[in-house]
């Protein structure tokens, strides 16, 4: 086992690992969604969280030590346990690794389903950040993406989040939905930061195969193409900078000092242990995963076997790719001086050519430390990372 520093004191550590809790549940599945999940009315959920209080007490075997900053509990649709279940997974996550305080975490909820009272007794479990699949506020759009609430129900769950306490909320928005004309999306994250959430999350909607989306486009759907989610994209670029939104990650806007603790560690390359099915782990330099199919998790869980199907050791050149490939989702983007002292060598002896490349296109800058992408790269952010991969 690989040491690591106890630096809890201070927030954002490079040796403080995440905890993710892949919660595979939901009411029913979304036409353009492709993640690991099943359809439940329920009758699987005690099964799932004993799988993995197991896989927890199994892993803290080798990395009992570990100290920990965030816990994530994503999806799927994590709401749908019930707060007692969520209160298991933090009291053991807490008692078989070494919780860093200020713990951040964070609870993906859908708006239905949810109210005050029930959003208060996450609270209780041990919930600090809730994070809310809008989606939109818009009930054709929300038909459209197949989701089982509607505006109103949005806006009401936000509200009871609030009631409840909750002091950090994040807002998922997608954009790039059929009709979402530049006007109607300026209007939508104006009522958005009406809201006043603390985060928001935005996705551009995308065709994964084996989706109902993919087989709707195939039979002739025709989606906003790259171009409109560009302009999609960089309304919300000024939107929500205007309105004191920082666009710190690609994809992410928060106000200062409200930025994801456990999403930030992904890009920042910490360390973190994935649990639940398809959920993936990493620890320098190696990375392992639990198979995806979620009856094959619970079954190997219950029969005591190992849980994980892949491990690979991480090659120099892999760590380098995905150091550039992380790092430049961040806004601040890839400090060049951790570059060299993790790698013995500047990032240009590596990439120069496509450092070069993209400097002169303007998508790529340094600035002191740090080399970024531009407001120009951000915009084609796919095919200048994708240059890195
Ligand atoms: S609620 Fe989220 S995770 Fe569940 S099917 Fe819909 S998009 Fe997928």
């Amino acid at each position: 086992m690989i040491a690591l520093g106890t630096d809890c004191g201070y927030k954002g550590g490079v040796n403080q690992a995440g905890l993710y809790v892949h919660v595979p549940l939901c009411a029913k599945r979304c036409p353009y969604c492709a993640f690991v999940l099943i359809e439940s009315d329920g009758g699987l959920h005690e099964r799932f969280v004993g799988a993995v209080l197991r896989q927890m007490e199994r892993v803290s075997g080798e990395f009992r030590r570990v100290p920990f900053i965030s816990l994530y509990l994503g999806g799927g649709t994590p709401s749908l346990l019930e707060p007692e279940q969520v209160a298991r997974f933090i009291e053991t996550a807490r008692a078989r690794f070494e919780a860093c305080e200020p713990l951040e975490i964070t609870l993906e909820a859908n708006p239905d389903g949810i109210h005050a009272g029930r959003l208060r007794a996450f609270r209780e479990a041990g919930v600090n950040r809730l994070s809310l699949g809008l989606q939109s506020l818009d009930d054709e759009e929300l038909a459209f993406l197949g989701r089982t609430h509607t505006a109103a129900q949005g806006t009401a769950a936000y509200e009871a989040a609030r009631a409840a306490g909750f002091g950090n909320v994040v807002l998922d928005v997608m954009f790039g939905v059929p009709g979402q004309t530049p006007e109607r999306w300026t209007g939508a994250l104006k009522r958005i930061v009406a809201l006043a959430p603390e985060h928001v999350s935005l996705y551009g909607l995308t065709v994964e195969n084996g989706t109902a989306l993919g087989r709707w486009v195939k039979s002739g759907l025709s989606l906003p193409g790259e171009e409109d989610q560009k302009v999609l994209y960089e309304i919300a670029m000024d939107v929500l900078p205007e309105n004191g939104y920082r666009h710190y990650e690609l994809s992410n806007f928060a106000r200062p000092g409200y930025e994801s603790v456990h999403n930030s560690g992904y890009w920042d390359g910490r360390p973190y242990l994935g649990f639940g099915p398809g959920a993936h782990s990493y620890w320098p330099h190696r990375r392992w995963a639990n198979v995806s199919n979620t009856r094959y998790y619970l079954r190997r869980s219950a029969t005591g076997e190992d849980v994980t199907w892949m491990r690979e050791e991480l090659t120099r050149e892999q760590r380098m790719l995905e150091r550039a490939f992380l790092g430049l989702r961040r806004a601040r983007g890839i400090s060049t001086s951790s570059w060299e002292g993790e790698f013995g060598e500047p990032i240009e002896a590596r990439f120069g050519a496509v450092i070069d490349e993209y400097r002169e296109l303007g998508m790529l800058e340094r600035r002191g430390d740090f080399l970024a992408l531009t407001r120009a790269g951000r915009l084609l952010a796919d095919s200048v990372v994708a240059k890195f991969a």
